[in-house]
């Protein structure tokens, strides 16, 4: 690991990566970069490299894991062993698996999960090279591989952390700034400024803190302005149809439907309730069909533990 600079920040207030206090590292990106994906991205920021991928909605086994009314979204953050100047023991730690969590949950209130009940959602974020701030890049980068997956979204997540070095808060810390600085603090935002991850190492006073969400603030709305332009670059001109509004079309629509196809609708109603699909999982295993699918759960659920190991 490099020493402690003597100082972060030059009398001209310029860092020692040459950006002012208040900018953020060089973001490029990539759209849909992986074929076998339903969605991808590749992100580099500054110098960190992350890959996300998004598989589903599919159905989720075990199926004692679905949610009966909601998607599940498996947020997975995972740095490769290679990633860092010490190479990192393969498989989960106790930071990834925090990691993984709190970045999950950054994505409930934007992710419409009421479309797919029972179903899981896997977003998976792989970090390639790591020079700090990687959970802040995980997410951009999800966020757009969750776009691309065609998942319904009322909007993107972006992040980018805050810290403390010189005295001084900096926007998205470079590696000294997070190994050396007082405080670092990522934070992830939806577009209407909804905190949705806040994390803490660190010291900074109540008057430093309400600064340094405003900070967090400005540099997300920039790190949105790029998604935007990724997303536009890779899909052209989108239609951009307010939330309220197409909750009402897709109502409208689907009225349409059912009238149109009554019939159809109210055979597929039947054969959704069937005796197995309601039937408590302590009993399944009388039935045929359940014991398949018992048989398949474990499966999924060994292929789980054996991609963990
Ligand atoms: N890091 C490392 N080994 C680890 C964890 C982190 O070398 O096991 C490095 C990596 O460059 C990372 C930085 O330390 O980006 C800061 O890590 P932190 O836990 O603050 O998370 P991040 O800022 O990457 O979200």
């Amino acid at each position: 690991m490099s020493e402690k600079p003597e100082h972060f920040i030059d009398e001209n207030g310029i860092r020692l990566d040459g950006r002012r206090v208040d900018e953020i590292r060089p973001m490029k990106i990539e759209i849909g970069v992986l074929s076998r994906a339903d969605g991808s991205c590749y992100l580099e920021w500054g110098n960190n490299k992350i890959l996300a991928a998004v598989y589903g909605p599919r159905e989720l086994h075990p199926r004692r894991l679905q949610r009966p009314n909601e998607a599940f979204v498996r947020y997975r953050y995972n740095m490769a062993a290679f990633s860092v100047e010490d190479r990192i023991r393969p498989g989960p730690s106790r930071r990834s698996t925090e990691i993984s969590k709190v970045s999950g949950e950054a994505f409930e209130p934007v992710i419409m999960i009421q479309y797919y009940p029972g179903a899981v959602i896997d977003v998976m974020t792989e970090v390639l090279q790591a020079d700090a701030g990687t959970r802040t890049a995980a997410i951009n980068a999800a966020t757009l591989a969750l776009a691309d997956a065609g998942i319904p979204m009322k909007g993107l997540v972006a992040a980018c952390a805050v810290g403390k070095v010189d005295g001084q808060l900096v926007l998205d810390l470079n590696k000294p700034e997070d190994n050396y600085g007082d405080a670092d603090l990522p934070i992830a935002m939806t577009q209407d400024g909804e905190i949705t991850l806040l994390q803490m190492d660190g010291h900074l006073t109540p008057e430093e803190f309400k600064a340094a969400l405003e900070m967090a603030k400005k540099g997300c709305e920039q790190i949105f302005e790029i998604q935007r332009e990724a997303l536009m670059s890779r899909y052209g001109d989108i239609e951009v149809v307010p939330v309220a509004e197409k909750e009402e079309k897709d109502s409208e629509e689907s009225v349409d439907v059912l009238e149109e196809q009554g019939e159809k609708v109210e055979n597929l109603d039947e054969e959704e309730l069937t005796d197995e699909e309601i039937v408590e999982p302590e009993a399944e295993s009388d039935s045929e069909d359940s014991e398949e699918s018992t048989t398949n759960a474990e499966t999924e659920e060994d292929e789980g533990e054996k991609d963990e190991q």
